[in-house]
């Protein structure tokens, strides 16, 4: 088990010795003949639970079973914004204690994820829209969280290189959440990883699930590529893979997985400090501390477990960026990839028993679960740990779509494609 801490005084000793004492950030783990949680999917919501596990309830005898490796999931391909800037009752709580624990993230697992408050602003484009985001910013004032409706004047002071005469969609004014931004993706996956590693959990990465062994109704452990492994209880966290996972387990998840790409330019010098979305269309980007902008759109509009784009959803979102930013047309684009997004039919994410005994699912994230990535660990914790749903994450039960209690934040309906 890793124990090494990392502060100012560790890369100082380490420069002095030649870099020679860095242990390594976690353990290559070996799976055991059987735990008491099996966590599947290494992805930050999967580590993230099992840290939570055991630093909050105190629990032992943990693993994380990953089929490819820690961090090559959605956790690693996003485009790295995080708010908490949504409207309904039963999404406000939830993503605001995500924004929460991102702020105290890297002093609690002692890791520099690159958590940057550096504000979200989301355009308007009409009066109506307008009267949307002025809705919206008053719903989370009302639970305290931040939210300041900016008019053109504000925007255009921040950003003076936006298209704001554009004919067809021109900027009124935005919603912005100051202490929204972005966080280093790949760094939440090893610092949970490091961290859950120090409080003991087994990280076996190169361990795909193939299948389920029930006693009765009661499920008893996973088939592995690495043979089987016995589980009191067990976690299901794969994101794009979680209609195929539960399938193994006999359930028809209300998912369907899509494609969603993300792209990078090559360096420029700063000048977006934020992150900006454009509300006429789909269109976020935000510039990375290398200086690349980074930026995405909507997801293709088939589903698909390929973890590859088609180039119509490739022109959208240049279109997209240059009715915002007309200049973003002299960059060259650096790189492209895509990642599989688990699409719920409200948008909203499942965090909740499923009904086969000790089998717990965690799905749904749609393309907004990175920002939820630490609160989502900590109430699938909860839910694992205690038996009974977090009380701000009561919201995400899997009977929804049954009951008709859907969380439609965008109000979209049944379609998960809009969402
Ligand atoms: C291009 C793109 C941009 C995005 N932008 C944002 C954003 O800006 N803000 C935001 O909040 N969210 C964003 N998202 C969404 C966010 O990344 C995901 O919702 C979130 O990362 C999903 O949770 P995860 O990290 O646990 O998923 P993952 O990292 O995908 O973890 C799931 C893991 O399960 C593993 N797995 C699958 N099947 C099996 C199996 N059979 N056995 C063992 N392991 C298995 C996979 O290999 C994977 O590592 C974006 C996603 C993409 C792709």
């Amino acid at each position: 088990m890793a124990s090494q801490r990392y502060s100012i005084f560790s890369v100082i000793k380490e420069a002095l010795v030649g870099h020679t004492g860095w242990m390594p950030t976690w353990r290559d783990a070996s799976p055991k003949a059987d735990y008491d949680i099996i966590i599947i999917g290494g992805g930050g919501h999967g580590l993230a639970t099992a840290y939570y596990l055991a630093k909050t309830f105190g629990l032992s005898r943990i693993a994380v079973v990953e089929k490819g490796w820690i961090g090559g999931g959605n956790v690693g391909r996003n485009t790295t914004i995080v708010r908490s800037n949504y409207m309904l009752p039963g999404n406000i709580p939830f993503y605001e204690q995500s924004l929460k624990l991102w702020e105290g993230l890297e002093q609690d697992i002692n890791y520099n994820a690159m958590v940057s408050q550096r504000g979200v602003l989301n355009l308007y484009h009409s009066d109506a829209q307008r009267d949307a985001y002025a809705r919206r910013g008053n719903a989370l004032r009302l639970h305290g969280v931040d939210a300041e409706l900016l008019d053109q004047a504000a925007v255009r002071k921040m950003l003076p290189f936006l298209n704001y005469e554009n004919g067809r969609f021109p900027i009124h004014g935005g919603l912005l959440q100051r202490r929204g931004g972005t966080v280093r993706h790949d760094a939440v996956a090893w610092g949970y990883a490091r961290a859950a590693d120090q409080r003991g959990v087994d990280i076996i990465q190169n361990c795909e699930v193939t299948g389920f062994r029930r006693d009765g109704n009661r499920v008893t452990g996973i088939q592995t590529s690495r043979g089987f492994i016995g589980a009191k209880k067990i976690g299901m966290a794969v994101a794009g893979n979680s209609s195929r996972v539960a399938t193994m387990a006999g359930l028809r998840l209300p998912i369907e997985s899509h494609a969603l790409q993300a792209f990078v330019s090559e360096s420029i010098k700063p000048f977006i400090d934020g992150v900006v979305t454009f509300g006429a269309g789909h269109f976020y980007i935000s510039q990375s501390d290398k200086g690349g902008l980074v930026f995405g759109g909507d997801i293709d509009g088939y589903n698909s477990y390929a973890s590859r784009g088609n180039l119509p959803v490739v022109e959208d979102v240049c279109e997209g960026g240059m009715a915002l930013m007309p200049r973003i047309g002299r960059v060259r684009l650096l790189r492209q990839w895509g990642g599989i997004m688990d699409m719920s039919m409200d948008g909203s994410p499942i965090i909740d028993h499923t009904p086969i005994d000790g089998l717990y699912i965690n799905a749904g994230w749609c393309y907004g679960g990175f920002k939820a990535t630490p609160a989502s660990g900590l109430c699938f914790a909860h839910l694992i740990a205690r038996d009974e749903p977090h009380p701000i994450a009561t919201a995400y039960r899997l009977d929804r779509f049954r009951t008709g209690h859907a969380v439609d934040e965008k109000g979209q309906g049944p379609y998960p494609n809009l969402h």
